[in-house]
């Protein structure tokens, strides 16, 4: 499948993504996942995206663009992608729907997660990450805390707030968000692409996205 997850930080992009990933084999292509790699690995991109991503600020649509023309060119894109965290601005959708009418791809669909905002700072809030950029897996210090705490039950890493999750950060992300990434939402239902779904758990919304792709 291709799709675009669309929706607020904390609605659920990655954890629906991963459930998607393992229904056909296609790839999640987080950006967020990638920027955060690039920076613990000290790379120019991650120097150039740390202080954008601390601020809760989106990193520049050029930096995004580079990054994202050559992943949907790599092999494992073949299988099908899904999109978490990109695109986040309308020139980013805009050079997005070029990049694929280049490589001759058809989206499926854009889905848009919805979710109140209580529940998007309350989630945020109590997330924790595993550090280990190769992993990166999601804890919730309330509802999924890690077996040993503070510890990643997959790679033993540690698992740590992220610093774009302090509330202020976290306010100007939802901010962020509202501005600069919500008019997406007009622009695929425009498109004819746009699939609404009210994300109350992933799994409703990956039963969702099955039934509306007909498997
Ligand atoms: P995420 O994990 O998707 O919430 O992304 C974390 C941070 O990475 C965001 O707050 C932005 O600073 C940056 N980021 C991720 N994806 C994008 C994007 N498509 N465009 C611009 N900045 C992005």
């Amino acid at each position: 499948m291709r799709l675009i997850l669309l929706g607020a930080p904390g609605a659920g992009k990655g954890t629906v993504a991963k459930l998607l990933t393992k229904l056909d084999g296609s790839v999640q292509i987080s950006t967020g996942d990638i920027l955060r790699g690039a920076v613990q690995a000290g790379t120019d991109l991650g120097k150039q995206a740390k202080a954008y991503m601390d601020r809760g600020d989106l990193v520049p649509d050029d930096l995004i663009l580079g990054i994202m023309e050559k992943r949907l060119q790599e092999p494992d894109c073949q299988k099908g992608f899904l999109l978490d965290g990109f695109p986040r601005t309308i020139p980013q959708a805009e050079a997005l729907k070029g990049m694929l009418a280049k490589l001759k791809i058809r989206l499926d669909m854009a889905v848009n997660l919805n979710v109140p905002r209580e529940v998007i700072l309350d989630r945020l809030t109590t997330r924790r990450t595993c550090e280990n950029p190769k992993c990166q897996a999601i804890y919730n210090v309330k509802s999924m805390p890690p077996k040993v705490a503070g510890k990643c039950d997959k790679c033993g890493s540690p698992v740590v707030q992220r610093a774009d999750e302090t509330e202020e950060a976290i306010s100007k992300r939802l901010d962020t968000y509202n501005d600069k990434t919500a008019p997406l939402i007009g622009f695929y239902k425009k498109e004819g692409l746009l699939f609404d779904v009210n994300a109350t758990s992933s799994d409703v919304v990956v039963n969702e996205i099955k039934k509306k792709l007909g498997q």
